[in-house]
């Protein structure tokens, strides 16, 4: 199949069975986006990885894939699908809005111990879990854990995780994982047992958890490296004897003098509080099958439940998995097990795959460009009430749903209440009253849905970007010939950067404008841009995806002791006053004010309560500290820039109005770049701004 095709059905299945939202992370290999299966109504976390970049790599990714199609426990995240074209990778996971623990960690300075015994209770029942299916994790650190809607912790990112094929006794060789983690038998390059590495790390995990630093650190890696191998770290005196004993028990240089995630699961700091060993075995079994999904499913497929459940039982993580697997989570969490009715006329204007190209179109989505496309919540958009079928022609993209002139079908068009009816079919067997009742029964949810939705855009904490306006703003221009694509100096114009059409990085990118076919009137445009708003919030970032080396060329972390001896977490409440005042912000850009958000550990509070204030200080901070931004509104998309190019850590740093206390809060979140050095340079921008 010539490469195009297969690019663009992979994108196009992407887009048929998700909306595709903002940049939530990225990793060494990967960017990872909101979405939202359409089909069920679920967030999702899709993990974008470009092929090409992958390079050597790209074999880690499947063997990401394997392991995870064969691990499913409540303290693992969720594979739900896999989508392949020749140039890129879809994961499409179980979402986590929680963050990473790491994050958690620092908003907190330290956790209690009785907090850290939650998660570590969790994180050795997920370990257990995984080393009882022969898979050793080999990185297991606080940016790998992130925490679900319910608080809990599941654990990510298996790249580098080995199944050794004699099983997890036999030695492993390849040195891997974050070196601050890392085992002392891995770094000096002895074979290993995967499952015995694992436990230092959980070691170094446990000791980050109760004491907010690491361990072992410090800048120059060979230092680092002999820290390890010496096993030598000193015991903050906030932690109890029992922690003391544990961790020692946990970090033994000697591998085989190291404790086992067997005996951890009964030990006494563990159980204490519970009186129970932790429980590791899955409460979600691979394989098994839950019939009120399949009778879902069958209804809305008009299937048989018999080929139904076939299907299912094909484990194909396709579309069809997903949707099982994603109905099994909303019933679990006490959610209607229903699908949203496929749309049966009016699908090439209305249908999610129709709105999804039209936003590839017209952001240029492909592996090139790092088109984010960035959408509300809101589900209305796809659904009934809200489509907006009358206007959809001109704006139908070339070739979409193999009709190569790009002309919508509209003759069929129909009032959207006929259109999207939940037609019933004789295979469904179902009465005329039960046909009444499957509508009251979506028309709840939907209701319900709608609630959800509307708190969820009362609540977008972890959200990148949030106004309404067409913006782009235009990355920094490039600071040395090197790489002009991936590198950029300080931005001091940023200030005067025109909204439209920027140019980035030498590239006129499209303004966020749905492309419009040539009969389009402006008006016509601005009306169907605001109806698609969720399309017009839209920025061209230009990151390149940098490969982190997961082998021991660690990043360079700052000494773990300075902040603590600067004193004060300045992650948490501030007290400190503002004793500059610039005024630097064009107050166009800011005339929709700061988002209100209520205060989240990602949320550093201020005493002050004059936004603009605030803003400006960071402002004047960031080129001091070496960081391009790029700002939107309250918000700044900062980064820093490495050797060659490349960037090292991008963040953003949001300021945002709390409720309660009406105090302007500063919400960070980082995309990219070690978890500790973010730290560092967050603390010294927020100390630095005097806030
Ligand atoms: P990589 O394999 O490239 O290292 P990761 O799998 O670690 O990428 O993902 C990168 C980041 O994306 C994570 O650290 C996390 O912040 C975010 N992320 C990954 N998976 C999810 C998820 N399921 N839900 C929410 N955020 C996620």
């Amino acid at each position: 199949m010539p490469v195009e095709r297969t690019e663009h059905r992979g994108a196009e299945e992407l887009h048929r069975d998700y909306q595709v939202y903002e940049t939530i992370g990225s990793g060494g290999f990967a960017k990872v986006k909101l979405g939202r299966h359409i089909l069920s109504g679920e967030k999702v976390a899709i993990k974008i990885m470009n092929k090409k970049d992958l390079g050597d790599d790209l074999p880690r990714v499947k063997v990401e894939i394997e392991a995870m199609k064969n691990l499913s426990h409540q303290h693992v995240c969720r594979l739900y699908q896999v989508i392949e074209t020749s140039t890129q990778i879809f994961m499409v996971l179980e979402y986590c809005p929680g963050g990473e623990l790491f994050d958690y960690i620092i908003a907190k300075d330290r956790l209690s111990e009785e907090e850290t015994r939650v998660f570590f209770r969790q994180i050795v029942s997920a370990m257990a879990y995984v080393h009882s299916q022969g898979y050793a994790h080999r990185d297991l650190k606080p940016e790998n854990l992130l925490i679900d809607e319910d608080h809990n912790l599941k654990l990510i990112d298996f790249g580098l995780c080995a199944k050794p094929k004699g099983g997890l006794g036999y030695e492993l060789m390849t040195c891997c994982g974050s070196p601050a983690y890392a085992a002392p038998e891995l770094i000096q390059g002895k074979a290993y047992i995967g499952s015995e590495a694992d436990v230092w790390s959980m070691g170094v995990l446990l000791f980050a958890l109760l004491c907010g630093y690491l361990p072992f650190d410090d800048d120059n890696c060979m230092v680092l490296y002999r820290k390890i191998t010496r096993g030598k770290y000193d015991n903050p005196q906030w932690l109890s004897p029992g922690s003391v004993l544990l961790l020692n028990q946990m970090m033994q240089v000697d591998p085989k003098r190291r404790i086992t995630v067997r005996q951890l699961l009964d030990h006494p700091w563990a159980i204490k509080d519970y009186n129970s060993p932790v429980e590791w075995r899955t409460r979600q079994p691979l394989g098994h099958i839950d019939e009120d999904c399949i009778t879902e499913m069958a209804v809305n497929m008009k299937r048989s439940r018999g080929s139904t459940t076939a299907l299912v039982k094909e484990w194909r993580y396709d579309q069809t998995t997903a949707t099982y697997l994603l109905l099994l989570s909303k019933k679990k969490r006490g959610k209607p097990v229903r699908l949203r009715p496929e749309p049966t006329v009016c699908e090439d204007s209305c249908s999610p795959l129709h709105q999804g190209l039209q936003a590839r179109e017209a952001l240029h989505f492909s592996e090139d460009e790092d088109a984010v496309i960035v959408g509300s919540l809101d589900f209305g958009s796809d659904y009934i009430d809200d489509c907006p079928c009358t206007q959809v022609k001109q704006y139908t993209p070339k070739g979409v749903r193999g009709q190569p002139d790009g002309a919508a079908n509209h003759k069929d068009a129909r009032p959207a209440e006929k259109r999207y009816a939940y037609s019933p079919t004789p295979e469904r067997g179902r009465t005329p009253a039960q046909h009444r009742q499957d509508r009251r029964n979506r028309d709840q949810e939907r209701a319900c849905e709608n609630k959800e939705n509307k708190e969820n855009k009362e609540n977008k904490e972890n959200i990148a970007v949030q106004e309404k306006d067409v913006e782009i703003f235009a990355l920094p221009p490039p600071r040395t010939p090197v790489s002009s694509k991936k590198s950029a100096r300080p931005n001091k114009n940023v200030l005067t950067t025109p909204n439209q059409n920027a140019h980035v990085n030498g590239t006129k990118t499209k303004a966020a404008t749905p492309k419009a076919g040539g009969s389009a009137s402006k008006e016509h445009i601005k009306k169907r841009a605001a109806e698609f708003k969720d399309l017009a919030d839209v920025e061209i970032l230009a990151f390149s995806p940098e490969r982190r080396s997961r082998s021991l060329d660690m990043a360079v972390t700052e000494d773990s002791g300075k902040k603590k001896k600067r004193g004060g977490n300045v992650f948490g409440s501030l007290e400190r006053g503002l004793d500059k005042m610039i005024t630097m912000l064009t107050p166009s850009k800011r005339r929709d004010g700061p988002r209100k958000i209520k205060a989240q550990y990602n949320v550093t509070l201020t005493s002050q309560t004059n936004p603009d204030q605030i803003l400006n200080q960071i402002l004047s901070i960031l080129p001091e500290k070496n960081v391009d931004f790029t700002q939107k509104g309250y918000t700044l998309k900062c980064r820093t820039w490495g050797d060659f190019g490349k960037v090292t850590m991008a963040f953003e740093l949001e300021v945002c109005m709390l409720q309660r206390p009406e105090v302007v809060g500063i919400r960070r979140q980082r995309l990219k770049g070690d978890a500790w050095v973010y730290k560092h340079l967050v603390e010294d921008i927020l100390s630095s701004s005097s806030i």
